[in-house]
């Protein structure tokens, strides 16, 4: 039986089939693509069969109808749409209502309608996805997988801001998190890895790509979360600053400012793009290299919020089994993992170079601390959409 997964964004749609051959087994991609430029000038779809070369045809997209329409026909062309049995969809904000995944019905599409005020750039377009899929297959069940889901584990006093309390209770002011997926899987992974129950486990994993964030876990329950009511605090992003004092605001509005442009720049032209003119932390390590001091000033802001959080989070926890790295910078940068780690000898973290330095998390967590050091710290390859296969068919061949 087969499971199609779609993150629909802004204007891409990311989707992905998985198998799975028995009930037992475990699930293997068949085809993964992306139409990207939906509601753009100009558009391409890319279509990658598992194990086979990326093809893409360059083509505008109007809007998410016509791009769910090229995903039916990829999936045509590829055979991959033959025993098709559920479509699972990544949404980003299930504010307080949803702690799980959950079967999609006409009510609960309308109740993840009503949280796009808590995240407006990326709840409509899911929606829109939600809306589009459920048309275009109607006869199968379709599911819903939050990244919030994972974090509503938090106690109060973690995820209450110190503001009055009718700012929670008349508009959702709250702590939510995100990439929860991501924090779950890799820390079910990273468990199995260590040959230890989850339950007796405390750990931090960091997912370090585009969008970034800390998560402290104790006993596979999220404890704390480095993003917020949005996904704009905590770590430096790419394009994201993170935590930022909120009278940063008002003094640029102040100043004449637009408070939508405050927005964007906050958004879409902070973080590393902000500091060092690249989002790409390949692109800013060799910068860095060739004696440019904005992109080592971007990366060096962007690993001091990291080693910050992993020293709060070591005291909340009271300790730490094992410190994970994940997503495209954690898994990729080796440069970024020693920067992270190393200043925290004095917290018992350690670091070895030769492991940190070929480390391919591709088959498998890979261990880059010394043997026999507690706390590990260990490279994990992240996979939130196989995870949302996974919820999908538990959903529903229950
Ligand atoms: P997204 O949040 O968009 O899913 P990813 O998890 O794919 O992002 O991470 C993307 C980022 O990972 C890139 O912007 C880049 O900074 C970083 N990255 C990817 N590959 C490498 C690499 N080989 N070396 C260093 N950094 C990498």
């Amino acid at each position: 039986m087969r499971v199609l997964v779609l993150n629909t964004g802004s204007s891409s749609v990311k989707y992905e089939v998985f198998t799975r051959s028995d009930a037992a087994g475990d699930l293997s991609s068949v085809v993964s693509g992306l139409v990207e430029g939906v509601g753009e000038t100009s558009g391409a779809v890319h279509v990658t069969p598992a194990g086979g070369a990326t093809e893409t045809e360059e083509r505008p997209v109007a809007d998410h109808d016509a791009a769910l329409g090229l995903v039916v026909d990829a999936l045509a062309r590829t055979g991959a749409d033959e025993d098709l049995v559920a479509v699972g969809h990544r949404v980003v904000h299930g504010g307080e209502d949803f702690t799980a995944p959950t079967l999609l019905t006409d009510e609960v599409v309308a109740r993840i309608d009503e949280l796009a005020p808590l995240a407006p750039l990326h709840n409509p377009p899911a929606v829109a996805g939600i809306r589009v899929a459920r048309r275009r297959w109607g006869d199968l069940p379709h599911v819903a997988v939050f990244d919030t889901a994972f974090h509503t584990t938090m106690p109060p006093a973690v995820y209450r801001y110190a503001v009055p309390e009718d700012w929670y209770r008349e508009h959702g002011v709250r702590r939510f998190g995100f990439h929860g997926t991501s924090h779950r899987y890799v820390a079910g992974a990273a468990a199995r890895f260590l040959d230890q129950p989850l339950e007796d486990l405390r750990l931090v994993t960091l997912h370090l790509g585009n969008g970034a964030s800390a998560c402290a876990i104790a006993g596979g329950r999220s404890v704390d979360t480095s993003m917020g009511l949005s996904p704009l605090a905590g770590l430096v992003m790419g394009t994201r600053s993170g935590d930022l004092d909120p009278g940063v605001v008002f003094h640029l509005v102040r100043g004449g400012t637009d408070l939508a442009e405050v927005e964007r720049v906050l958004n879409r032209a902070s973080g590393l793009v902000g500091l060092g003119g690249a989002n790409d932390v390949r692109v800013l390590r060799s910068a860095a290299a060739d004696g440019d001091g904005d992109a080592r000033l971007a990366l060096d802001v962007m690993t001091r919020r990291i080693r910050q959080y992993v020293g709060a989070y070591l005291a909340e926890l009271g300790g730490l089994d094992a410190l994970v790295f994940t997503a495209g910078i954690g898994e990729h940068d080796a440069a970024t993992r020693a920067e992270v780690v190393e200043p925290l000898g004095h917290l018992g973290l350690r670091l070895d170079p030769e492991a940190n330095g070929h480390a391919d998390a591709g088959d498998g967590p890979v261990r880059i601390s010394p043997p026999g050091v507690t706390p590990a710290v260990l490279v994990v390859a992240t996979a939130e959409e196989a995870t949302i296969a996974a919820d999908t068919l538990a959903i529903v061949e229950t």
